[in-house]
């Protein structure tokens, strides 16, 4: 089908997936196979040499994640598309092609914090250094290049919830240093925010969350922009020089916008071999099939709730970006014109016990450490996710011992509300 003449919603149902050619199943199969049959040996030639495209070996390609590269690409309004088994993994695949041994990116402090952690400790590892700045000044990108600068990597709307990058100024400040912007729009899903729209050269995502929708199944994907000249300042040579393991083949002159998804393919999948299973990604074409519908519910539960608990006497804060006394409400109102998504912090009165005691007493929320699930979720950071750290460290994570963090799901708004009204009225009952 054609992508140009449709809408949002239609392209989330159809894009990528018509009905079965050989059967005519109107649902995407599931390609449950690790190999395909080549109709002779010219033909197995061309597709080792990647003269021809077509399917090998799946942990390179398979047909259904390959129908759902397509929808995310369409989605996103980028060019190719990549999937993985994780965001995580996700993540290393996208800067893989662009890093090398004392390669450096910069990075906004405030993102998701298994992002930090993958960043601060284990990128070293591979001699890839991070340099973490505050994303508010996008200056602070500016100052922090230096010739071995490979990449931007900021969230749209960071986890937890309430705080939203400047997304086209550090656009402009990335392409006067030549080099690509990663935008994680895990949060936002294309549905609230298209990154490319605004000047991201690549798009990152967990599926995990929003995207496959109901907490079944881990994923993670990178779209690419194609709109990114990989032979600028001869920076980038794993995609703009000669490639040994294809007999030198330059992959920016052979498959110009369609180079950078086809490397993730070709090595970085070939490679590192974070592959995604068919079944998650059949799951993930079944969510996204629901994303608009369940976004704008999403969303209009979590500003009822963030609304209601701004008024709540045993609330000391709420942090939502939908609201007009948060800061980034105005990025909000430019980036995320639908909605500021559905997940936020709120601080309650008392601080840690009361906070633990809050997780306790819920009925209707789990207790978890997920985000974007249909179902309302809640964690108490301080004592899970950022136990591990100083009380001080926990506060400049936004982890500090009164901070909640919800995922408000699509249930009927005042049950969640009710659900929490109890739990905080159990909590604060001395
Ligand atoms: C969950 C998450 C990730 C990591 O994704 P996994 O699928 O858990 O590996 C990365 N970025 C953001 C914003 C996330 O919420």
């Amino acid at each position: 089908m054609s992508d140009k003449t449709y809408g949002f919603e239609t392209l989330a149902l159809h894009a990528g997936a018509a009905p079965d050619p050989t059967t005519g199943a109107r649902a995407l199969p599931i390609y449950q196979t690790t190999a395909y049959v080549f109709e002779d040996a010219d033909h197995a030639a061309a597709l080792f040499n990647l003269q021809t495209v077509g399917f090998i070996y799946s942990r390179l390609t398979n047909p259904t994640n390959a129908a759902l590269e397509t929808r995310l690409a369409t989605l996103e309004g980028g060019r190719g598309c990549t999937v993985a088994s994780s965001g995580h993994a996700a993540q290393v695949l996208a800067l893989f092609p662009l890093m090398s041994p004392g390669a450096e990116i910069v990075a906004a402090s405030r993102l998701y914090g298994g992002s930090l952690q993958q960043m601060k400790n284990t990128y070293p590892k591979f001699g890839w250094t991070a340099k973490i700045v505050d994303a508010d000044t996008p200056d602070n990108f500016k100052r922090a290049v230096t010739d071995n600068t490979k990449a931007f990597f900021i969230e749209s709307l960071a986890n937890p919830g309430g705080v939203i990058s400047d997304i086209e100024a550090i656009a402009r400040i990335a392409e006067d240093a030549g080099v690509p912007l990663l935008v994680d729009n895990t949060l936002a899903t294309p549905w609230l925010c298209r990154p490319i729209d605004h000047g991201a050269t690549l798009v990152v995502h967990s599926t995990t969350k929003f995207l496959s929708g109901t907490g079944t199944s881990m994923g993670g994907a990178i779209v690419d922009s194609g709109k990114f000249d990989w032979s600028r300042g001869a920076k980038f040579p794993s995609l703009a020089g000669p490639e040994p393991a294809y007999h030198g083949l330059n992959f920016y002159e052979t498959f110009g916008d369609m180079a950078y998804t086809f490397h993730s393919h070709a090595v970085g999948l070939r490679d590192l071999g974070p592959t995604q299973a068919p079944f998650n990604a059949w799951l993930t074409m079944l969510g996204m099939e629901t994303l608009g519908l369940r976004m704008e519910r999403h969303c209009a539960n979590a500003l009822a709730v963030a609304q209601h608990l701004e008024k709540h006497p045993a609330v000391a804060w709420v942090n939502y970006a939908g609201l007009p006394s948060n800061k980034y409400n105005a990025l909000a109102k430019k980036y995320l014109p639908k909605g500021s998504g559905s997940v936020f912090t709120f601080g309650v009165r008392g601080g840690y016990d009361v906070g633990v005691r809050v997780v306790d007493n819920v009925e209707l929320f789990s207790h978890l450490a997920n985000i974007g699930d249909a179902k309302s979720l809640i964690i108490h950071p301080a004592s899970t996710t950022h136990r591990q750290l100083s009380e001080d460290q926990r506060v400049a994570a936004g982890a500090g011992p009164d901070v909640l963090r919800l995922s408000i799901g699509i249930e009927t708004v005042a049950d969640i509300i009710a659900d929490l009204d109890q739990a905080l009225e159990k909590a604060t009952r001395s």
